[in-house]
């Protein structure tokens, strides 16, 4: 019989994975940029995993994530880290009592308003109403979690949720300092790749590559940039669950600007 100790810790990580490429594949790849096309029950697997992570509504998620990418480092960005600070680009945007006037689920999400689950979950457009119906969701899994595995299991998995839930946060601010990373592109904006960002990301922190190419379901480009969600994908892809993805490269049209910028890092 396989030790507590052992529980624990295969949990975790296999919660950790489900949650994590759950936002990377499932909130971020598939439902705010449509980098790659899969049928709807593949779909809810991975935004399931991202929502039981404390995501919030997936409509909220894309609506502002799509914002970020229209007006990223600028005074329209949700959660820039350079004109708001880090605490308001950490956190503090989610504490906003709605929709800002210039975003609009209804328009910038017309795609994902046609879903009757996710049109649910964010409660009319409702900020504290989706939150909490996350969270209250959230607990309703780790109670079923208590009583079909045990408290070890709901106590393994529920503490990758939280560590989960925090990283995305965590990317928005460490990515869009300059002095923390490098860039492969000059993007106007002041995003970069962190690596170690990138491994606790599964691949979104080559955010500098993710900005140049918002609509690739690949981010790490460079042969060291690894991307654990690309690989994910490529593998689904491979076995018939992905029909089809965009994919960029480093010899994408960007390719002068690299290699101006690759001079002037050394
Ligand atoms: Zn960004
Ligand atoms: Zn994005």
């Amino acid at each position: 019989m396989p030790s507590i100790i052992i529980i624990f810790i295969v949990t975790f990580m296999l919660s950790y994975a489900w949650h994590m490429v759950g936002i990377t594949i499932g909130y971020h790849r598939l439902l705010s940029h449509r980098s790659f096309r899969c049928q709807k029950l593949i779909e809810y697997f991975w935004v399931l995993g991202g929502y039981l992570a404390f995501q919030g509504s997936p409509i909220w998620w894309a609506a502002m994530h799509r914002a970020h990418h229209r007006y990223t480092d600028s005074p329209f960005d949700p959660h820039s880290p350079r004109l708001s600070g880090w605490k308001y680009a950490y956190y503090g945007w989610i504490k906003e009592p709605g929709y800002p006037e210039h975003i609009s689920p209804t328009i910038q999400c017309r795609d994902l308003t046609k879903d009757s689950l996710y049109k649910w979950l964010e409660q009319g457009g409702d900020w504290r109403k989706a939150h909490k119906l996350c969270f209250r969701l959230g607990i309703a899994y780790r109670i079923a979690l208590i009583l079909c595995f045990g408290w070890v299991v709901a106590i393994a998995e529920f503490t990758a949720a939280l560590i989960v839930q925090h990283i995305p946060l965590l990317l928005n601010v460490v990515c869009h300092i300059p002095k923390l990373g490098y860039k492969n592109y000059f993007t106007p904006d002041g995003s970069v790749n962190v690596w170690w960002v990138a491994m606790l990301t599964f691949g979104e922190g080559w955010h500098n590559n993710h900005h140049a190419f918002p609509g690739s379901a690949r981010s790490g480009l460079r042969r060291f940039e690894i991307d654990p969600s690309w690989l994910t994908l490529r593998l689904m892809k491979l076995v018939g669950l992905v029909s089809w993805m965009r994919e960029e490269s480093i010899s994408s049209k960007y390719k002068p600007a690299i290699e101006k910028t690759l001079t002037s890092v050394g």
